[in-house]
């Protein structure tokens, strides 16, 4: 069967050829007669596996010793956790960007843990900007934004100068545009976008910034310091996504790092926003100064025509095409790994419906 034009929004497309070296080490894990999924995570061939893993992260980044890189379970979800618990202090108080559904999980989970101020939410207008006048002053711990809404289509283009530590849910952007990395004190992603498949969270760490909640007894497996003592190796980490995320990262560096990754993300975006500003058939969901270069949400505006449309992406090969539930309409996802050929294949099918 032929390869699917993959637009699904996570876990989604990674590089053809992460997907081969992966198949191999399952199999034969670097001609060592063993496959990666039967050998110790503290053997020498492992270690090395993370060691690179960890120090990629930075090379990438353009980040130094002051950070720290950890690959940790749980998903981004249990960042939503870990992030209150390590930084907002016994007494104080944390401020928190509303831009969408997982923005709101987060903060969920932050107010089971301590005080929470929600200094800037687009709830009422449904996710479909980013809001921008807000103030983060000193007396909160830490400041929490999320800098891609997957679900809704928008992307922080900026980010606000705080007074106080700057923490940031990258899950669905990160690798694929520049940014000063060093402004953020804590960083996280689930892997299953950008960076290798579901099963492992990056948590990038600035070291200093810890320790200083007051919290006592703190849970080991929920305590980044324990993470950090130990390398990223406190238990037994999910060696087979750390290794398909450094091979989909040595890709990335290969092929002219996050910089050449942005250039081709932005000619991607440009090809499917102008195809939807100039076509009367389709509208985006959220206005335009905040439209994501990673997740294109938009919506048919002759629904007589949703049919033909379906009907004619399905038969293009398109696959994952379909908004997420919340909010209905259509997504396509333009990850690192999609290529530009399968985004003009779906303008052209957009095209062709009159
Ligand atoms: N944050 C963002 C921005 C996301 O897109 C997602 C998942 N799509 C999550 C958090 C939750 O991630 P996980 O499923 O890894 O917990």
């Amino acid at each position: 069967m032929s390869k699917k034009h993959n637009f699904s929004a996570g876990p989604c497309i990674l590089p053809q050829e992460v997907f081969e070296k992966s198949a191999e080490a399952i199999l034969d894990f670097n001609g060592i007669g063993l496959s990666l999924l039967e050998i110790s995570h503290r053997s020498k061939d492992f270690v090395p596996v993370m060691d690179e893993a960890r120090a990629i992260v930075k090379r990438l980044m353009n980040l130094g010793d002051e950070y720290e890189v950890l690959y940790l379970g749980g998903g981004a979800s249990l960042q939503f956790a870990m992030v209150p618990y390590n930084l907002l202090k016994v007494g104080g108080k944390a401020a928190y960007l509303d831009t969408g559904t997982w923005a709101a999980g987060a903060i969920k989970e932050a107010k089971k843990i301590g005080t929470v101020d929600v200094v800037g939410s687009s709830k009422e207008a449904n996710y479909s900007y980013i809001p921008k006048d807000y103030t983060v002053s000193s007396e909160y711990d830490y400041f929490h934004c999320t800098s891609n809404n997957t679900i809704y289509g928008t992307q922080m283009k900026t980010f606000p100068e705080v007074d106080t530590l700057m923490v940031c849910d990258m899950s669905s952007d990160i690798f694929s545009r520049q940014l000063d990395f060093s402004k953020f004190d804590l960083i996280y992603a689930g892997a299953q976008k950008n960076m290798g498949p579901a099963g492992v969270t990056l948590v990038v760490i600035k070291k200093e910034i810890l320790g200083k909640t007051g919290r006592e007894n703190m849970l080991s497996m929920l305590d980044y310091s324990q993470h950090i003592a130990k390398e990223s190796m406190y238990n037994t980490p999910p060696v087979f996504p750390v290794y398909a995320s450094l091979l989909t990262l040595q890709y990335l560096e290969r092929n002219g790092g996050i910089a050449a990754a942005e250039q081709r993300n932005e000619a991607k975006a440009k090809l499917l926003y102008d195809e939807i500003d100039s076509n009367p058939l389709f509208e985006t969901f959220c206005v335009k100064e905040d439209r994501s270069l990673m997740n294109v949400s938009f919506k048919i505006t002759d629904e007589s025509k949703k049919e033909e449309f379906d009907n004619a992406w399905k038969a293009a090969g398109i696959s994952g095409l379909n908004g997420h539930r919340s909010l209905g309409g259509y997504r396509a996802s333009l990850y690192n790994a999609l290529p530009i050929e399968s985004v003009q294949v779906l303008v052209d099918v957009m095209r062709s419906i009159k």
